[in-house]
């Protein structure tokens, strides 16, 4: 019986670690025929979500198609939601799309399935806010946005408050004034507010690019309360624990992200965000068939203790590096150490224009126009998938290809 080596998720950990394994199979002659190796991946829908485009308007379109570049590449698609993880067994439950249920053994596995937006349990959070983390949320964001121009005007009707001032808060925000005139026409008297818990917008950015940032929100009229947090929120708006009223129709909320729940079933060693803790090869720590890579793997990405963020440019490389190693180690290879030195961070303002940094202190590297035409490069075309040539995915999913250096 042929050996599997089985992947969780088609995100772009998921998607990067098929076409890495892929390509050590077909390096070392095990792709076909006799004492082939099996590579299934299994996920809800055969398709890449372009989850860093969301914050767009017609996220609708950010999917794209992987089944021709899967096959090109030998692998097995199966169309699944895993719901149970068996590490001693070395098996996994799931259901299909008619909600029936079956099982999947391998000898090696990779979990790739990303993380999700997490909302506190506060008074109407859960039923009264939209959010653009998974692309059927920013869908029925998009539907609500374009609606609001039915409704009769009033101060809710044209006010927006985005929930949490980092990266993801601060893109839709300044994506926002320029969505809001077309839908709501150029003379509306609209309103973008970002309430941020942090005394700082964009805590997590450091203070590199923040210049740049509240010179943005600031050129786009898009108004910050800043140290406030949101306590509870209805269908005509929110209350902030400073007793502050924001009248909206449509709050977004983007703070705080959690690696998928399928990590608990794997390891207890976790992070605060779920992430599971991996070796330098990215095998889980103290669970020996098992790699995870993107959102749901806390991995050094260097040797001065630097960690890879919850984002697609780690994602991908590691992604990369889990596919060799999954398929190196079944076939009793050495495996190499994940490393991804080289940090950058290109953050999108809107009609403003972008910021785009180097390096851990986030350094200023350009601003303003160009900036924006690079984070029009990266989404378009660098976190796309390769075409489904064969020797062209392969060729990419070499772990030591430089994308970004
Ligand atoms: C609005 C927004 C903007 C962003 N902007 C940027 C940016 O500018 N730059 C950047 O680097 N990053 C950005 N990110 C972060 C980036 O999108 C994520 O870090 C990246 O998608 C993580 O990749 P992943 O493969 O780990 O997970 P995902 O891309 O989320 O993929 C997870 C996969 O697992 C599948 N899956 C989940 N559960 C199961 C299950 N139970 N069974 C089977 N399959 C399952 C999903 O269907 C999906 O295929 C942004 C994210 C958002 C939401």
């Amino acid at each position: 019986m042929s050996k599997r080596v089985l992947i969780i998720g088609s995100g772009f950990a998921g998607m990067w670690s098929a076409l890495g394994a892929a390509r050590v199979l077909e390096e070392q002659g095990r792709a076909t025929g006799h004492g082939a190796i099996d590579i299934t991946l299994i996920s809800p829908e055969p398709v890449l979500h372009m989850r860093p485009r969301l914050h767009e308007k017609t996220p609708s379109a950010m999917t794209t198609p992987l089944l021709p570049l899967l096959e090109a590449a030998g692998v097995r698609y199966i169309r699944g939601h895993v719901t149970h993880i068996n590490t001693q067994g070395k098996n996994v439950d799931a259901t299909d799309e008619n909600g029936m249920r079956f099982n999947l053994s391998y000898d090696k596995m990779v979990l790739t399935t990303g993380s999700r937006l997490f909302r506190p349990p506060l008074p109407g959070v859960g039923e009264h806010t939209f959010s653009i983390d998974q692309i059927d949320e920013a869908c029925e964001l998009d539907v609500h946005l374009a609606r609001l121009a039915d409704r009769p005007v009033s101060t809710g009707r044209n006010t927006v408050v985005v929930v949490g001032g980092g990266f993801t808060g601060i893109e839709i925000a300044c994506e926002l004034p320029q969505r809001l005139r077309c839908i709501l026409g150029e003379d509306a008297d609209i309103k973008v507010v970002v309430v941020e818990q942090a005394s700082q917008i964009g805590p997590d950015l450091g203070a590199g690019p923040r210049p740049v940032i509240i010179q943005a929100l600031t050129d786009l009229g898009i108004e910050c309360r800043l140290g406030s947090s949101v306590v509870s929120v209805d269908v005509n708006g929110l209350f902030t624990n400073k007793g502050e009223r924001i009248e909206s129709q449509t709050v977004i909320w983007t703070g705080g992200m959690r690696a998928s729940s399928l990590t608990e079933q794997v390891s207890t060693e976790r992070d605060r965000l779920g992430r599971l803790h991996v070796a330098r090869d990215l095998r889980v720590a103290g669970v020996s068939d098992v790699f995870a890579a993107g959102d749901v793997a806390l991995a050094l990405v260097d040797d001065q203790g630097n960690h890879a963020m919850m984002s697609c440019q780690h994602a991908m490389n590691m992604g990369r590096y889990a596919g060799h190693n999954v398929a190196a180690d079944l076939l009793g290879l050495p495996t190499l150490p994940y490393e991804q030195p080289f940090y950058v961070t290109c953050l999108d303002l809107g009609s403003w224009g972008a910021v785009y940094t180097e390096g851990w202190d986030r350094e200023i590297k350009l601003v303003g126009e160009e900036a924006k035409a690079l984070k029009h490069k990266i989404n378009s075309e660098w976190i796309y998938p390769p075409r489904p040539s064969r020797t062209d995915a392969l060729a990419s999913a070499d772990p030591a290809r430089k994308v970004v250096a």
